[in-house]
């Protein structure tokens, strides 16, 4: 699972191709994440208390993991994101396109730290 809740993804399929946003949930079950403003749908809602107009309600969707990418911030495009160890054995994920960090994933293991 590359996608983590906060990350800048960008759509490369369906309706919202092209389009970039932050990453609200991922579901590691389901394999989907739901990214600000991607995927809506508008829900038609009845007058309630909750909502005195009723009306329509645009909700964000689930989108397939695989139809987003990662968007690098330091060379600005989406790119294909890898795993590497670092010096102290401490997990990461980094941009294969330019080779930025993009965090720690994983806390240090002495197993992979370098002797
Ligand atoms: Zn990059």
């Amino acid at each position: 699972m590359r996608v983590k809740v906060n990350d800048t993804v960008e759509v490369i399929a369906g309706n919202d191709k092209g389009s970039r946003g932050k990453v609200l949930t991922v579901n590691k079950k389901t394999g989907k994440v739901v990214v600000e403003g991607m995927n809506l749908v508008y829900k038609h809602v009845r007058r309630s208390q909750k909502n005195p107009q009723g009306g329509r309600l645009s909700k964000e969707m689930p989108i397939q993991i695989s139809n987003v990418m990662i968007v690098c911030e330091k060379c600005s495009s989406p790119s294909r994101t890898g795993y590497r160890y670092m010096k102290d054995g401490s997990k990461e994920r980094f941009c294969k396109k330019c080779g930025a960090g993009h965090g720690e994933v994983a806390p240090p293991k002495a197993a992979y730290a370098e002797k």
